[in-house]
């Protein structure tokens, strides 16, 4: 049976307030299903909070339409996201008092309070929930849409499996990765591949001929500039299209989710300022696409896939592609981009039993 997905979208038909998506998002939120879940609950409410200069993650004002519902409705909520203190979300407008309620680092303060569950794929052996998230009623999962240089593109999944966990999660997910392959008997140690990346993404482990070559994944695009310029072939491109980190971020999600009641969970997808790269990078690039609008419901694979279908190569705004980088041609946008299957983080999250891709459009007018 189709998922019901409620889509609050940024056509509009006149010039009127009622018209615009803060106000559609308010529609949604009545049609939501939350007004009965969260009287007398503590509510935790995952964004991602930015870094340094971003300005593309979740204005201000649809967080405190949230946060207002919540309370209106007799719950009690709260923001959570990781390293909050260093990322100054003050500086984009997050504060208690725009927000209407705090804003918390899920794992304390020291980032020492979570609750370790064990998986068993691969290298892959800690799930370490965030403590105020574990100990949360409900759950709403309110993401910004946009890509990923690790897994193609970064949404609902991915503000739970990097963002409702520990470092030492976060570091196993990111093990699992492979990516490039380097072959020390064909490197001349001639240096033109760390000059050519434009991430400061990789390195040798030490000057000289001694040196390995080393890559840091959460800055590598896959850009594969190293790979081009190498003059002997000694950097390639290995060939499993990062299966196993989507694995891992399924898995994950499934672990966090688990922990709560399923009418206790509900995922919010923000399509705006849909850009190349994850929120984490404390930047905003130009738009990749239009702005699309918010998609909402209690199923994180259908939520997923329909912002993924709504984010169509056909709509393209060039400026959003870095000067000079060709798009490969085939595949969704997100993989035309960074190289990976986005779909694939989807059938993963649905053979972990958390979902279906087979979704129907409820749109909020
Ligand atoms: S460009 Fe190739 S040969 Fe030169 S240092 Fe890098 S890996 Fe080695
Ligand atoms: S693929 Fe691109 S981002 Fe990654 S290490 Fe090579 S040049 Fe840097």
């Amino acid at each position: 049976m189709s998922q019901p997905i409620l889509y609050a979208p940024m056509a509009y038909a006149r010039y009127e307030a009622s018209q615009t998506l803060p106000e559609k998002f308010t529609r949604l939120l009545k049609r939501s299903g939350l007004a009965d879940r969260v009287k007398g609950k503590h509510v935790a409410i995952k964004m991602h909070v930015g870094s340094g200069v971003s300005y593309s993650t979740i204005p201000p004002v649809f967080v405190r339409k949230l946060v207002d519902f919540v309370q209106s409705h007799g719950g009690k909520p709260f923001i959570t996201d990781h390293y909050v203190a260093g990322r100054h979300p003050e500086q984009r407008g997050y504060t208690e008092h725009n927000l209407g309620c705090p804003i918390l680092e899920g794992c304390g303060h020291l980032g020492k309070y979570f609750y370790a569950k064990p998986v068993d794929y691969k290298t892959f052996r800690h799930v370490d929930i965030a403590g105020l998230i574990h100990d949360a009623d409900v759950l709403i999962n309110f993401s910004h849409v946009k890509g990923h240089g690790s897994c193609g593109f970064g949404g609902a999944c991915k503000n739970i499996a990097m963002g409702c966990v520990t470092d030492r999660t976060r570091h196993e997910i990111h093990g699992l990765e492979g990516g490039l392959v380097w072959d020390a008997d064909k490197c001349t140690h001639c240096g033109k591949c760390i000059t050519a990346c434009n991430h400061d993404a990789n390195s040798f482990s030490k000057p000289g001929k001694d040196g390995v070559y080393e890559v840091n994944y959460h800055h590598c695009t896959l850009c594969q500039h190293c790979v081009k310029i190498c003059p002997t072939g000694a950097i390639t491109l290995d060939s499993h299209n990062y299966t196993d980190f989507q694995t891992g971020m399924a898995l994950c999600t499934k672990t966090v989710l688990d922990t709560f009641a399923p009418e206790d969970i509900y995922h919010i997808n923000v399509l705006t300022a849909i850009t190349a790269l994850c929120d984490c990078w404390g930047m905003t690039t130009p738009s990749l696409v239009p702005d699309i609008g918010i998609m909402a419901g209690p199923d994180i694979v259908a939520v997923e896939r329909a912002s993924l279908d709504a984010i169509r190569i056909e709509d393209l705004i060039p400026v959003g592609v870095p000067q000079g980088r060709a798009l490969s041609g085939s595949g969704h946008l997100f993989q035309q981009l960074h190289g990976k299957d986005p779909f694939v983080q989807l059938d993963k999250l649905e053979e972990a039993g958390l979902g279906s891709q087979d979704y129907k459009l409820v749109t909020v007018k």
